[in-house]
C-alpha cells in the first residue's frame, strides 16, 4: 500500500525543540500521549531511537537493529524529509502550506492538489460518509473560532451568531474531490479545512511504509501519540503501549496493549480544552451543532491496520458520544477502547473487536 495512495493514534514535550519550519499542525498542548513500554536493562539493548519535533509535537521512531547498509543519519534524514513534506502539505499553521492556500482561496473551481493531499482528503471524506458527518474536516473555521487552531485566538465561548455564520459553510458535502488529475472544489469560498484529526495518523503510516521499504521488520513509530508498531522490541518482545488515564494534571497508565503490525491512535478531551463556569470545552467539535462535544466520553483509542483511519475514527467516535460510538464500533467492526468519566472514577469499555488486543 503506497502511502500516497492509501484509500482509507510516549513522549514528553518541550516547546524549545520546535523549529520555525516545523510550525505546528496541531496545538502543542493538544497531544495525547501513550507510554511505550520498552524499558531496557542494559545500554546495549537500546537499539536506535530517532526523535524530534513535528507538527507542534514530537515524534519517535524506535528500531532494535538497523540493516547494515542503512546508516542512522541517512534514515533520520529520510524521516525528517517526509515529516517536513507532510507539514508543508497539511498544516493550517503555515500560511504557505498547500492546505492553507486552499483555505484562503476564493475559488469555487477545481484546484489542483498533490497526491499526498488527495490521499488524506479522500480518506477524510470516506470517514465522513461512514460516520454520517461526525468526522468532518470542514469544521476548521469553527475549531479556530473556539480558539483551538491558528491564529492563537482566545479560548472562549464564541458569539452564537458567529457560530451560526460558520455553520453555513461547514459540511463535508461542500467539498468535492477528483482523483485524476487530483483536485478539490469548494462549494463556498469560505469553507475551511482542518486535517489535525487525521494527519498524525497518516504521518505514522508514511514512516511505517518507509521502514517497510528498507525491509526493517521491527519498529515502533510514534507521532504525538499516534502509533504504528511492527515486530518486536529490543528485548524480543511484542511492542506494548500504555494507554493513559484521561487525567489533566498527571500521567498514569489505564491499560496496556500489545501491538503487532497495527496502528493505534487516541483522541481525548483532557489535553486541549478550556474551562468556563466549571464546564470543560474541548477541541473536538460536533459538526452538527458547531459546539465542542458534551458528554462523559473522555478518551477513545482505536486500533486499525492504518493509523490514518484509526485517527479519523477516534475523532468520529469522540463526536458520537458513549452510546452511539459503542454501537457504531460494533456495527462497523471497529476495535475501540472507550474511557468514560463517572464522578471521580473512570469506566473502561471495549468493542468486541478490541478485546483480543488487550494484554492481560
Ligand atoms: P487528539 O488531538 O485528542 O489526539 P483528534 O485526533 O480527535 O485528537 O484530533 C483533534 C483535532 O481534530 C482538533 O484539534 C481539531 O483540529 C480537529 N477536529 C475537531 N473536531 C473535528 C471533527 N468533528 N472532525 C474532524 N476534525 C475535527
Ligand atoms: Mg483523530
Amino acid at each position: 500500500m503506497s502511502c500516497e495512495a492509501i484509500s482509507i493514534t510516549s513522549i514528553s514535550l518541550h516547546p524549545s525543540r520546535l523549529t520555525p519550519h516545523l510550525y505546528p499542525l496541531t496545538c502543542l498542548l493538544a497531544v495525547i500521549c501513550v507510554l511505550v513500554l520498552n524499558a531496557c536493562s542494559t545500554p546495549q539493548d537500546h537499539g536506535v531511537a530517532i526523535t524530534g519535533p513535528t507538527m507542534g509535537s514530537t515524534f519517535s521512531v524506535s528500531i532494535p537493529v538497523l540493516p547494515e547498509q542503512l546508516s542512522r543519519d541517512e534514515l533520520e534524514k529520510q524521516i525528517n524529509d517526509i515529516l517536513a513534506d507532510i507539514n508543508q502539505t497539511m498544516s493550517t499553521y503555515l500560511a504557505d502550506s498547500e492546505l492553507s492556500r486552499i483555505n484562503t482561496s476564493s475559488s469555487t473551481d477545481w484546484i489542483p492538489i498533490s497526491p499526498r493531499l488527495y490521499a488524506v482528503l479522500s480518506a477524510s471524506q470516506q470517514i465522513s460518509e461512514l460516520s454520517h458527518g461526525a468526522f468532518d474536516i470542514t469544521v476548521g473555521a469553527l475549531v479556530n473560532l473556539w480558539g483551538f487552531g491558528p491564529p492563537a485566538s482566545k479560548q472562549k465561548i464564541p458569539d452564537a451568531n458567529a457560530i451560526q455564520e460558520l455553520m453555513q459553510w461547514t459540511g463535508y458535502q461542500h467539498i468535492e474531490l477528483r482523483a485524476s488529475p487530483a483536485a478539490i472544489r469548494k462549494a463556498y469560498p469560505q469553507t475551511y479545512l482542518d486535517l489535525s484529526g487525521i494527519a498524525s495518523g497518516y504521518a505514522a503510516d508514511c514512516l511505517a511504509e518507509l521502514l517497510d521499504s528498507h525491509a526493517i521488520s521491527n519498529y515502533l513509530v510514534d507521532i504525538s501519540g499516534e502509533i504504528r508498531a511492527r515486530g518486536r522490541n529490543t528485548r524480543n518482545q511484542i511492542w506494548r503501549v500504555g494507554i493513559e488515564k484521561p487525567l489533566v494534571d498527571r500521567r498514569d497508565v489505564q491499560t496496556i496493549i500489545a501491538l503487532d503490525n497495527l496502528g493505534l491512535t487516541t483522541a481525548g478531551d483532557y489535553r486541549n480544552y478550556f474551562v468556563h463556569k466549571g464546564k470543560r470545552y474541548s477541541h473536538t467539535i460536533d459538526p452538527s451543532t458547531g459546539w465542542p462535544v458534551s458528554h462523559n466520553l473522555s478518551a477513545v483509542t482505536v486500533i486499525d491496520k492504518s493509523a490514518m483511519i484509526a485517527d479519523a475514527l477516534d475523532t468520529a467516535l469522540m463526536v458520537m458520544g458513549p452510546d452511539r460510538a459503542f454501537q457504531f464500533a460494533e456495527e462497523h467492526h471497529i476495535a475501540a477502547l472507550f474511557i468514560l468519566v463517572d464522578g471521580d472514577k473512570f469506566i473502561q469499555k471495549t468493542s468486541s473487536q478490541f478485546s483480543p488486543a488487550l494484554l492481560q
